[in-house]
C-alpha cells in the first residue's frame, strides 16, 4: 500500500474528484479527513470508505473561512495524531461572465473558496508538517489556471494563483523535507462539470482531449495518489496536468 499510516485531509471530498482521491487514498492505506462544506455529502464519503475498510472522519468546513479551515485541521490532526497530506481540492466554478460583469461579491467569493481557502489549508497544515520534519501538499488548479478562457476571469485568476502559491510553498519548506505540488485537471466527469455543460459533455464538442475520452475522477485521484506517496519524494514545485493531452497542443485530426 502506497500510503500505510499516513494521514491525508481532503477538502471537497463530498463529490467529484475529491470523493475519488478518498476512496482511492483510503484504499492505500491513508486514514482520511474528509472535509466539505457539505456536512452530508462529506459523510457519504466517510460511509464509502468505511464500507470498503478503511478509516475515516467527516468535518464540515467552509474552506473560505480562516475559522473553519483553522478547525479543520486541528480536528484531523487531534484525531489521527497529525497531518502527512494536504489535499487543498474544493472549489467552484463561479460565473460564466465576461469581467466587467462580475459582481464584486461574486469576485470575492470564487477568490475566497479557491484560492484564499487554498492557502489556508497550507497555513494551518504546515506548522504540523514543519514539526514532522515531512509534508505532501497537492492543490488543485485547472487548465484554467495555465490559460485564460473568456467568460472565466476570476476562476482563472484563482487558478493561476492556486499555481503561484504552491510553487512559493515549495520553494519555501522544502528545506523542511515538505512537498508541494499542483494538479491540473483537464475535462473530468464530476457534477461541476456536469453544472458547466449538462449533458454535452466535453468530448463531444470541439475541445475533446487528444485521448478522446473525458477524465474521470479516478484518473486525477491516480496521478494524486503518486505526487502524494513515496514514489514522488524528489519531486516539488511541479504542476502535473491530468487533461488527456489537452496542454500538449491543438489535438490532430
Ligand atoms: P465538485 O464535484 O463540484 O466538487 C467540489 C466539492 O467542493 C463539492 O463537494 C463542494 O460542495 C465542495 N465545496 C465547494 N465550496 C466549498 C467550500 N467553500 N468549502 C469546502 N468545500 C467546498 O467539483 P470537482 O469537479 O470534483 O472539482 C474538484 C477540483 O478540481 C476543483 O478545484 C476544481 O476547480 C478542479 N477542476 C475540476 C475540473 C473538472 O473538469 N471537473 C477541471 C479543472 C479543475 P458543494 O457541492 O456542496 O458546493
Amino acid at each position: 500500500m502506497k500510503l500505510a499510516d499516513k494521514v491525508a485531509l481532503i477538502t471537497g471530498a463530498g463529490s467529484g474528484i475529491g470523493r475519488g482521491s478518498a476512496l482511492l487514498f483510503a484504499r492505500e492505506g491513508a486514514r482520511i479527513a474528509a472535509a466539505d462544506i457539505d456536512e452530508q455529502s462529506a459523510a457519504q464519503t466517510v460511509d464509502l470508505i468505511e464500507s470498503q475498510g478503511g478509516r475515516a472522519m467527516a468535518i464540515r468546513a467552509d474552506v473560505s473561512s480562516p475559522d473553519d479551515a483553522q478547525a479543520m485541521v486541528e480536528a484531523a490532526a487531534r484525531r489521527f495524531g497529525t497531518i502527512d497530506i494536504l489535499y487543498n481540492n474544493a472549489a467552484i466554478e463561479g460565473p460564466i461572465c465576461f469581467a466587467a460583469q462580475i459582481s464584486v461579491a461574486q469576485f470575492d467569493h470564487v477568490i475566497g473558496v479557491n484560492l484564499r481557502g487554498t492557502w489556508l489549508g497550507m497555513k494551518y497544515a504546515l506548522p504540523i508538517m514543519m514539526a514532522n520534519r515531512s509534508g505532501a501538499i497537492l492543490n488543485v488548479s485547472s487548465l484554467a489556471g495555465l490559460r485564460a478562457t473568456p467568460g472565466g476571469a476570476v476562476y482563472c485568476a484563482s487558478k493561476f494563483g492556486v499555481i503561484a502559491l504552491t510553487q512559493a510553498v515549495a520553494i519555501e519548506y522544502g528545506k523542511y523535507n515538505i512537498r508541494a505540488n499542483c494538479i491540473v485537471p483537464g475535462w473530468i466527469e464530476t457534477p461541476m462539470v456536469h453544472r458547466l455543460f449538462g449533458a454535452t459533455l466535453p468530448p463531444s464538442s470541439a475541445t475533446a482531449p487528444p485521448l478522446r475520452r473525458i477524465g474521470q475522477p479516478q484518473d486525477v485521484a491516480r496521478a494524486a495518489l503518486f505526487l502524494a506517496s513515496e514514489d514522488a519524494n524528489y519531486i516539488t514545485g511541479t504542476v502535473f496536468p491530468v487533461d488527456g493531452g489537452i496542454n500538449a497542443g491543438d489535438r490532430g485530426p
